[in-house]
């Protein structure tokens, strides 16, 4: 499963650059990624990528990123700091189970 940031704008991944260099390389590795998988007969799921690396994975609230990691402000929610990936690939996989899926590529029903 991968974020479908097809979509993005452009300008998104520029000011990205600067700071983050591993970001821009995202769509590129998606890509490898799909073909190989599909190589390999491995459906890709694609979800809703909006607000994956801000949203806390345990109570859902939009929290406030610093570098790479996102502080939850929701009183009582035991996250506190996590490291921004981390929930974001949490959050991508709750997504998954949630159904919130956008496309499903080689998937062969
Ligand atoms: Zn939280």
């Amino acid at each position: 499963m991968l974020e479908d940031l097809s979509f993005c704008e452009a300008t998104l991944w520029e000011r990205r650059t600067v700071d983050d260099t591993g970001t821009w390389l995202l769509p590129a590795l998606q890509h490898a990624i799909a073909v190989k998988a599909q190589e390999a007969d491995i459906p890709v799921t694609y979800v809703n990528p909006k607000y994956t690396t801000q949203q806390c994975h345990v109570c859902g609230e939009l929290g406030r990123l610093e570098n790479d990691t996102l502080e939850c402000t929701t009183e009582n929610c035991s996250v506190g700091t996590v490291c921004r990936d981390r929930s974001a690939a949490v959050n991508i996989a709750q997504r998954v189970d949630l159904g919130e899926i956008i496309e499903v590529i080689g998937h062969h029903d």
